[in-house]
């Protein structure tokens, strides 16, 4: 098994992502206990800001890393959340205080304009120093709601309703919600990144 640092201090997303790779033969750490320190994020995107966690938990550790961010984008607020999403409301903010703040920026808006959109963004390096990061985004559409419903989920969960349903994200069971989301949709187009690089290299060469 090769060793993977998951460049995140959540022990959900360690245990969720150390079944899902095992199967790919990598071994999944949690960055919590190895003296990884946090990166300020300045990038202006996710991508960015993935690219520079995964890349530092590499250099810190010596090991392959694979990182993650993601947030809520409305596009009416000009994607606001966004890279903000966990810190809308202030650095103290919390997920009830993001909420309001989202309900008082969309007030008075309806239809169209209160479409918003989950993105994830994964980053895998082998090292380092890899030159050809894998990246993986995974998307999930929705509405934002007028009041919060529900109390499953995390963040934004109670005032997004994923596009055709009839419940709030917080409202959907982890498996519902682990079989659509953007962090799933994410993962499974990195593993196929995963098993595209890892795949054996047909032996054609012809003079
Ligand atoms: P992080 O990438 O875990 O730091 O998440 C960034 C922020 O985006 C979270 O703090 C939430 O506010 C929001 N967010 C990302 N994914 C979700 C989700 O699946 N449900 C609700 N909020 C989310």
């Amino acid at each position: 098994m090769t060793p993977l640092l998951l460049a995140t201090g959540n022990p959900g997303k360690v245990r969720e992502l150390q079944l899902l790779l095992a199967a790919r033969g990598f071994a999944v750490v949690g960055q919590t206990g190895l003296g990884i320190s946090s990166i300020v994020e300045t990038g202006l995107s996710f991508v960015e800001n993935a690219l520079l966690k995964a890349r530092h938990a590499a250099s810190q550790s010596g090991m392959a890393a694979l990182a993650e961010d993601s947030g809520l984008c409305v596009p009416h607020l000009q994607g606001a959340p966004g890279l903000y999403s966990a810190r809308y409301a202030g650095p103290e903010a919390s997920a009830a205080t993001n909420n309001a703040k989202l309900l008082t920026m969309l007030a008075g808006a309806q239809g169209e304009a209160r479409a918003a959109y989950y993105v994830a963004c994964m980053v895998f390096l082998e090292s380092a120093a890899d030159p050809s990061p894998l990246v993986a985004q995974g998307f999930w559409q929705g509405v934002i709601g007028e009041h919060p419903v529900g109390d499953g989920g995390f963040g934004y969960d109670p005032l997004f309703w994923p596009a055709g349903g009839l419940r709030s994200a917080a409202q959907w069971s982890l498996e519902e919600k682990n079989d659509c989301s953007h962090r799933a949709l994410a993962l499974r187009r990195l593993l196929e990144l995963l098993a595209e690089r890892q795949a054996p290299q047909p032996l054609s060469l012809k003079d």
